[in-house]
């Protein structure tokens, strides 16, 4: 339900019969918290490393394709209760959660200029028959929610031309070999000597956003590349 458009006294109307509760502990919002209650943001693992010029996400995505920035909101443990935020994002058939977040992750990110001279983002598609039972795109709805805030476009550039079977049990070599031939780029030549921004959910080994960094610099080998994620996983 959108609650855009709605009076003041019509959404505290609606906040008594459907009240917005915390995504990650769940008790109440209050006005002017999205999301997260107060208490659970300011607790959030934040993983502050987009300002590093060589930074854990950089070092995930080691390869032929340079990466120039890189970003990651917070890190991300299985059994943390900030797993629910991913989990609602991408299974719970709340992306707005993923659009809120990425909104809050762009005023975070504004100030140290993360986002200067990035003229498109570019989110890691799903496969069509993904799509269809999903109902949405995560990391299309980060794109939007960072756009939102910086004004800088969304493009349809990268598209994945098949399925890839389910990355959960598998090891870093695995997932690359799983990740290899599904992501194409569409209209490469738009992308030359641009700055693009990769955009993903969750970076786990790396291997979803490593394969779409490299079929965009096979095609357009002057663009420059930069990476953000929601979560970035703990790896043991
Ligand atoms: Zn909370």
């Amino acid at each position: 339900m959108g609650w855009r458009g709605l009076t003041e006294w019509g959404r505290d109307l609606l906040r008594i019969i459907f009240p917005e509760v915390c995504e990650v502990c769940g008790r109440s919002l209050v006005k002017g918290e999205q999301v997260m209650c107060l208490h659970c943001d300011v607790s959030l693992p934040r993983t502050r490393v987009h300002t590093d010029d060589f930074n854990v996400i950089h070092q995930r995505l080691a390869g032929s394709t340079p990466i120039d920035r890189a970003a990651g909101m917070f890190y991300y443990y299985r059994e943390s209760e900030y797993a629910r935020l991913i989990h609602v994002a991408k299974y719970g058939s709340r992306p707005v959660v993923a659009r809120r977040l990425a909104e809050a992750y762009a005023r975070e990110l504004m100030p140290d200029r993360f986002f200067d001279g990035i003229d498109v983002i570019l989110p890691v598609p799903l496969h069509r028959s993904k799509l269809i039972s999903r109902g949405y795109n995560q990391s299309q709805e980060i794109a939007i929610g960072l756009s939102a805030v910086t004004g800088i476009a969304v493009g349809d550039n990268l598209v994945a031309r098949r399925s890839h079977s389910t990355q959960t049990k598998k090891n870093s070599y695995s997932r690359w070999v799983n990740a290899q031939g599904v992501y194409d780029v569409d209209c490469g030549d738009e992308l030359e000597g641009k700055h693009v921004l990769v955009v993903d959910d969750v970076i786990t080994t790396g291997a979803t956003l490593l394969a779409c960094c490299e079929a965009i610099h096979r095609v357009a080998p002057t663009a420059r590349i930069s990476v953000l994620s929601l979560a970035v996983t703990h790896l043991r």
